[in-house]
């Protein structure tokens, strides 16, 4: 799921996220416009997970628990699609074929499960000082040990002149 992936931050500890679904047809007696009853299928799809997001609040990346409980109307053609009022809010409409991609649809309804702002329900405490702190020290350990290994270049030149003409001797 390649969208879903996009929204994992790369210093997630891990970023494969590993969905748990189950998908459920059905039919229902449905009254045609005729006067007729027709089976009318549906879909049922529940979807459960955790994905690694990034806090808004604190930055760090945190694990997301994502539920999916969706009903799916499945219809044949556009057209029929258009026509069911959509002022249902518990049932989606879709159009089903037998090549139906129902990976695209967990994930279509799993970017739409995810929080509008994803944060901790509580942000580990970060030691800020702490931090910076450790970082300082280790840019001055760095420092010296470059200092102290850091060959004279002019030394390197002399040692070159005083080289080269003992090696065209013959
Ligand atoms: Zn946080």
């Amino acid at each position: 799921m390649p969208r879903m992936l996009a929204e994992v931050p790369t210093d997630a500890p891990e970023r494969d996220s590993v969905f748990t679904w189950q998908a459920e047809g059905s039919t229902q007696p449905e009254l045609q416009d005729d006067g007729t009853d027709a089976l009318q299928p549906y879909l049922r799809l529940a979807v459960h997970g955790s994905i690694w997001l990034t806090c808004q609040r604190c930055l760090a990346p945190y694990s997301q628990h994502l539920d999916v409980d969706a009903t799916y109307r499945i219809v044949a053609t556009e057209e029929e699609a258009d026509e069911f009022p959509l002022d249902d809010d518990e049932i989606d409409v879709i159009v089903g074929s037998r090549q139906f991609d129902l990976v695209d649809l967990i994930e279509e309804e799993l970017l739409l499960s995810l929080p509008l702002v994803p944060k901790h329900s509580v942000c580990p405490e970060v030691h800020e000082s702490l931090l910076s702190n450790s970082a300082g020290d280790a840019e001055e350990v760095a420092d010296e040990a470059g200092e102290d290994e850091k060959p004279n270049p002019f030394a390197v030149l002399e040692k070159l002149k005083g080289s080269d003409p003992d090696g065209k001797k013959h």
